[in-house]
């Protein structure tokens, strides 16, 4: 309600000057500015630059589409989907393990799915990045036992891979390691004064913030989490993925060429009460200008319209399945 209020506001607001400055008709066209907001990530992650990717591809279309969106920096996918459940948040981007999670009422939404959560589409990769100091002694996963390790916030993403993946390996989190829980955006400099001996980040690459963390003074390495098959067979929704390590060369590793570690998509999810006339033409806009996303962040390279569609999991809101079904990328 409030934010319906908000809206309203702002678009009478909006239109009061237009009848000022431009007269009746500009007035009109101004009253029906639909108002978005995506959330992201810390803003030294992959989320911030890609919503305002997003954003921008809207804004850029906002005489046609009458959509202006802005993109907000927030503690990540966790955040986002709650966010975008509670209405607070139009739309959102999160991990698709995460997705999943939250429409089956599993991990954080146990008993409490987010049954009106809504898939759009997918966008990078991410990969499990473990990034430790160098004099940490830290060589490999089951070296951080007895050190302390930033997990993430509650509200990210990361979180509950490490989680997962020292589940799989038998290494208790509460108990093996200190885990603290503070936001990727601050982890470089936490770890840069030596206050954690590293830090989990599920993100794409490359993004300014492992650069940060692999470029200080105190010297950083990445560590490499080799398939594990435990944790593939319980959850369908991770796969393996690799870290091109010429994006961080100055990494005390940076030579190890291609490091294995877990992988997912990001995906951008959304309210089944947002009309499926808005997002139907956020999906048009941000796919016809596919060549321009892709230009807009290194991470975004690889993005295919096909790939576009992979790892979505919670039901597609009818105004993107309307898109793919016009353009033929859905069938049947
Ligand atoms: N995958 C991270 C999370 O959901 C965010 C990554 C980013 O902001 O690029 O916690």
């Amino acid at each position: 309600m409030y934010k319906f209020l908000n809206r309203f506001v702002l678009s009478l607001l909006v239109g009061t000057c237009f009848v000022g400055v431009n007269g009746l008709s500009a007035h009109m066209a101004e009253a029906k500015t639909t108002f978005v907001t995506i959330g992201t990530g810390g803003i030294t992650g992959v989320y911030y630059p890609t919503g305002g990717a997003i954003a921008k591809i809207i804004n850029d279309r906002q005489d046609t589409l009458g959509i202006k969106a802005t993109a907000e920096a927030t503690g990540a996918s966790v955040f986002n989907i709650n966010a975008v459940g509670t209405g607070d948040l139009d739309f959102g981007i999160a991990q698709a393990d995460r997705q999943y999670q939250a429409y089956e009422g599993l991990s954080e939404w146990s008993g409490k799915p987010v049954k009106d959560l809504r898939a759009m589409f997918s966008l990078a990769p991410e990969m499990v990045t473990l990034v430790v100091a160098e004099d940490s002694g830290i060589k490999k996963i089951e070296d951080v036992k007895g050190k302390v390790i930033n997990i993430g916030n509650p509200g990210s993403g990361n979180r509950q891979n490490a989680i997962d993946i020292f589940d799989a390996i038998k290494i208790d989190y509460k108990k093996d390691f200190r885990a603290e829980g503070i936001k990727a955006a601050d982890a470089p400099r936490m770890m840069q004064d030596s206050r954690i001996d590293g830090f989990f980040y599920t993100v794409g690459h490359p993004n300014g913030n492992i650069k940060e963390a692999t470029a200080g003074l105190r010297k950083a390495r990445i560590i490499s989490i080799p398939e594990i098959p435990a944790l593939l067979e319980s959850f369908p929704y991770y796969s393996v993925g690799y870290i091109d390590m010429a994006s961080y060369p100055e990494a005390t590793n940076a030579a190890e060429g291609k490091i294995p570690t877990v992988s997912m998509k990001a995906t951008l999810v959304t309210n089944a009460a947002v009309s499926e006339e808005v997002v139907y033409n956020v999906t048009k806009a941000v796919f016809e200008s596919i060549e321009e996303l892709k230009a807009l962040h290194p991470a975004l390279a690889d993005l295919t319209k096909e790939g576009m569609l992979e790892g979505l999991t919670a039901p597609l809101h009818p105004g993107s399945e309307r898109y793919y079904r016009e353009v033929g990328l859905i069938k049947d």
